[in-house]
């Protein structure tokens, strides 16, 4: 008996010991690994831990130890934001229970379920979730290719592309010229090219007044088209020209070599070339074989889950979903309807029926603030808006005051939902 109750005793202690150990404590739970902590993977990351109360492992796994915001990183061009005003770290996630690995997934083993990283480990996963953003598609404007971004930035990816932007804004001579190549549909913010024209006319106003800018545009129509075109004309006329795809702004050529774009066989010198390229799904999401001929991964609209994979999740711009915009609040949005979705499947959780929400607010000069935005429902084929708004031509300017500070209520808010 008290042989007994001694080994009892004693296995009590081996056992909290063990338990303690974060190893065997792991692999008695689901395991979750995310890639990619930007606004679906980090808010997700965040969310299925604390939500779950530790009964999830969950893994976020990200290539960079902060991460900038493309939200907000036009008001920083314009002078409205400074820089680190834009970035975040994942100590607050890290605190919340979830493993946050700094490193570059490189392969998904589907059959195996396992995560293969940069730096050599091989990770495990019951549940996968992909939100690695978008890549550019090679080839898509003329005369470009990634490796002349140093000349001719993107800055579609925040970080040091924005900050040599800007840099490049600045160092423009006096009455140059700064021309935008816009990208096809569909892309990430699709008011986000039409804001930076807006942002970058707003401090060359001030800094510049005589330059131009010139927006080469594929399409034949976008985003609050009215709302910017109203706004350009009102603060800053004679300033911006569109060259639309009537008149060969689908048909661009760029020469970084000597600073040119080439439109309908014309060659024009300019200071500054932002080129947004074409863009598909985060290169990964290709890699674990779950994206279309599109270049985007097809989900299921009512739980962000992979249509090709029952163990995959896609969240964010990756994801090829129906009517949302590629946007932060559409990625933060569809994580938690994911992370509700993962909690049911994995832990039997209650699944409640999936509501999405989006809301895309743009500022086109000091205080004058526009939005639109939408609720969505899943159908049995996509994700589709059920009732949408948006600013009016014409709006007063109280108005359009209020709907900047509401937008940066929107980003405080945000950014501590999805960073903790
Ligand atoms: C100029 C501009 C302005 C914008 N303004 C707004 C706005 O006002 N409101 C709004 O809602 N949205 C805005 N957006 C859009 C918004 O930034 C994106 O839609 C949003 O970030 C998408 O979230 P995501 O999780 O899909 O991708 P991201 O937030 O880009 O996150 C992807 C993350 O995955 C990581 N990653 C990728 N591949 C790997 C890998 N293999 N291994 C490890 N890590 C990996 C990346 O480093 C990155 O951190 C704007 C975008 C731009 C460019």
């Amino acid at each position: 008996m008290t042989l007994n109750r001694r080994l009892f005793l004693g296995g009590v202690a081996a056992g909290s010991a063990l338990l303690s150990a974060p190893m065997v404590l792991g692999q008695a739970k689901p395991r979750v690994v995310v890639i990619g902590g930007g606004a679906g993977g980090a808010t997700i990351a965040r969310y299925l831990a604390k939500d779950s109360k530790g009964a999830l492992d969950v893994t976020l796994i990200e290539a960079n130890p902060i991460y900038t915001t493309c939200f907000f990183s036009n008001l920083y061009l314009g002078g409205f934001r400074d820089f680190e005003s834009l970035q975040h770290g994942y100590d607050k996630i890290a605190a919340g229970g979830v493993t946050v690995i700094t490193d570059m997934a490189t392969a998904v083993d589907r059959a195996a379920k396992t995560v293969t990283l940069a730096g050599g480990q091989t990770l495990g996963y019951d549940r996968l979730v992909l939100s690695p953003g978008i890549d550019f598609k090679e080839g898509s404007v003329a005369g470009w290719s990634l490796a002349d971004a140093e000349v001719m930035p993107h800055a579609y990816k925040a970080g040091p592309q924005t900050q040599l932007l800007k840099r490049q804004i600045e160092a423009m001579p006096q009455g140059g010229t700064f021309a935008m190549v816009a990208p096809p549909n569909p892309y990430r913010c699709p008011p986000g090219p039409y804001e930076r024209i807006s942002m970058v006319a707003w401090w060359l106003k001030q800094h510049n007044p005589t330059a131009k800018i010139l927006l080469i545009d594929p399409k034949d129509k976008y985003s609050k088209q009215a709302l910017f075109e109203e706004g350009w004309q009102k603060h800053y006329p004679g300033m911006v020209e569109r060259i639309g795809p009537d008149m060969g702004g689908n048909a661009v050529e760029v020469r970084p070599a000597s600073m040119e774009v080439v439109i309908d066989g014309e060659a024009e010198k300019v200071d500054v070339c932002n080129v947004i390229p074409g863009q598909m799904a985060g290169k990964i999401a290709a890699l674990a074989g779950v994206t279309a001929d599109s270049g985007w991964a097809p989900v299921h609209p009512d739980s962000m889950k992979s249509k090709t994979d029952d163990n995959i999740w896609v969240l964010g711009d990756s994801s090829a979903q129906g009517d949302m915009p590629k946007s932060g609040f559409s990625a933060n949005s569809q994580a938690k309807i994911a992370a509700m979705a993962i909690r049911g499947d994995l832990l039997g959780a209650k699944v409640f029926p999936a509501k999405y929400a989006n809301t895309c607010w743009s500022l086109i000069a000091a205080d004058d603030g526009v939005k639109v935005g939408a609720a969505y429902e899943p159908t049995p084929e996509k994700i589709a808006s059920v009732q949408s708004f948006i600013s009016q031509t014409g709006e007063d300017a109280a108005l359009r005051k209020a709907t900047y500070e509401e937008s940066l209520g929107w980003y405080a808010g945000i950014t501590a939902d999805i960073f903790g």
